[in-house]
C-alpha cells in the first residue's frame, strides 16, 4: 500500500431501517419522508427562519436533509458506492455497524443481525472485500453478544469492535468483560464513541443508574442527553485500562468539538480538564490508545490545535483519520470534509494520521 494512500477509520454505512423509529426529533417525524426532498426541506427551513423566528429548528431541518438523503431507502451497498465515489481511488474504509435496538427509543424496523448479514455479504465480494474494514458493534444488553462477536470476526473476517456508550452503558461494563479480554488477547482494535454529541439513551433514568459503579457518586437528575455523557466521559477509560492496558482503543471524535473549543478557550490551566485532554492522556499513558478526529474536524478552527499536536510529536503517531461519513453531512460533504484537512496539514502529516497509524491501529502489515 503506498503511503499516501487514505485509510478512513470511521465511516457508517447503515440505513434508515437500522434506526429506531423514535430517532428524529418529535417534530420532524410526521415529515421525515419529504425531508429528503431538498426543495421542500428549504422551504421548511425558509418557513422555520423567516416566519416562526426559529433559527436553530431552520439549520436542523437543513441537517437532517442532507443526513436523510443518504441513509434513506438505500442498501448497505448503495450507501458505500456513495462513500468510496468521494475518495481517490485506493483510499480503504473501516464501517462501523450500529445496535441502536436497546437505546429506548422505539423498534428497529431492520434487525441488527440483518445489518450484519448484509455487511458480511459485501466483505465477501470481491469488489469490497480489500476496500472495506467492517466492525462489529457490542451491546453488553444483546443475548449471545460475546458468540456473535466472535463469528463476525472469525468467520465473516471483520476486522474490529464498536462501541457506543451513550447508548446506555458503561465502557468498563462487566458484561463486556470476555469481549474486552478475547480483543485484548487478539489485538483487535476496539472504537468507541468519544464525544458529547451524537445519539443517546431515550429510556428512563433510574435511581439504581445514578449511582456510578466505580466512583460511587450520586449522579445528579438531568435530561437524557446531559446524563448519558456520563457513560462517555473519557475517565471511563481509566477503569477499562486497568482490567486491559493493552486494548487496542481508539477514542472516535477525539473528545468532540465542543470540548477543543473550551479547551482553547481555557484561561487558566487548573480545574477539570476538558475531554480533549483526558484523551490525549490515555494516548499518552497507553500503548495502544489512539483518537480519531471524525465529525471533531469538520469545524476548520479546530486545525491550527491539531497541526500543533502532530508537530509536538508525543502522540503525533496516535490520532486517526475518520470522517464519520454519512454522520457528518450534516456539517459539511464528505469531499470537502477531507481535502479540507489534507490542504491544512500538508503532505508532512496528512498521511501519519490517515495512512501510517492507520495502518498500526488495525494491524495492516503492507
Ligand atoms: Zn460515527
Amino acid at each position: 500500500m503506498e503511503p499516501t494512500n487514505i485509510i478512513n477509520v470511521h465511516t457508517h454505512t447503515f440505513n434508515r431501517r437500522n434506526v429506531p423509529v423514535k430517532f428524529l426529533p418529535a417534530f420532524l417525524r410526521p415529515v421525515a419522508d419529504w425531508l429528503e426532498n431538498r426543495i421542500f426541506s428549504n422551504i421548511l427551513a425558509w418557513i422555520a427562519e423567516k416566519l416562526l423566528r426559529q433559527k436553530q429548528y431552520a439549520s436542523l431541518i437543513k441537517k437532517y436533509h442532507s443526513f436523510l438523503k443518504i441513509g434513506d431507502g438505500k442498501t448497505q451497498e448503495d450507501v458505500l458506492k456513495e462513500l468510496i465515489a468521494q475518495y481517490p481511488i485506493g483510499t480503504k474504509f473501516c464501517i462501523l455497524t450500529m445496535d441502536m435496538e436497546y437505546m429506548g427509543a422505539g423498534p428497529v424496523p431492520q434487525p441488527f443481525e440483518e445489518q450484519l448479514r448484509e455487511l458480511a455479504m459485501l466483505k465477501r465480494d470481491p469488489r469490497y472485500r480489500k476496500i472495506i474494514y467492517p466492525f462489529i458493534f457490542a451491546h453488553p444488553e444483546r443475548p449471545n453478544i460475546l458468540e456473535i462477536v466472535k463469528h463476525y470476526i472469525e468467520v465473516e473476517n471483520f476486522t474490529g469492535i464498536k462501541l457506543y456508550p451513550p447508548i446506555g452503558y458503561y465502557p468498563f461494563d462487566e458484561r463486556l468483560d470476555k469481549i474486552m479480554a478475547y480483543a485484548e488477547k487478539n489485538r483487535i482494535p476496539i472504537t468507541t464513541h468519544c464525544s458529547r454529541g451524537g445519539v443517546f439513551y431515550r429510556g428512563k433514568i433510574t435511581d439504581a443508574m445514578r449511582l456510578h459503579p466505580i466512583t460511587g457518586e450520586r449522579l445528579p437528575k438531568t435530561d437524557n442527553k446531559t446524563f448519558c455523557q456520563h457513560f462517555t466521559d473519557p475517565a471511563n477509560y481509566e477503569c477499562l485500562l486497568k482490567k486491559f492496558p493493552n486494548l487496542v482503543l481508539n477514542l472516535a471524535h477525539f473528545g468532540g468539538g465542543s470540548e477543543w473549543l473550551k479547551y482553547l478557550d481555557k484561561k487558566i490551566f487548573s480545574g477539570e480538564d476538558t475531554w480533549l485532554e483526558k484523551a490525549a492522556d490515555l494516548m499518552v499513558e497507553y500503548p495502544n490508545v489512539y483518537a480519531d478526529i471524525s465529525y471533531t474536524m469538520y469545524d476548520p478552527r479546530l486545525f491550527p490545535q491539531l497541526k500543533a499536536m502532530l508537530q509536538l510529536g508525543h502522540i503525533r503517531y496516535k490520532i486517526l483519520f475518520g470522517s464519520d461519513f454519512y454522520m457528518v453531512e450534516r456539517e459539511i460533504a464528505e469531499r470537502e470534509f477531507f481535502l479540507k484537512l489534507r490542504a491544512f496539514l500538508g503532505e508532512d502529516h496528512y498521511p501519519i494520521i490517515a495512512n501510517i497509524n492507520p495502518r498500526v491501529f488495525l494491524g495492516i502489515v503492507k
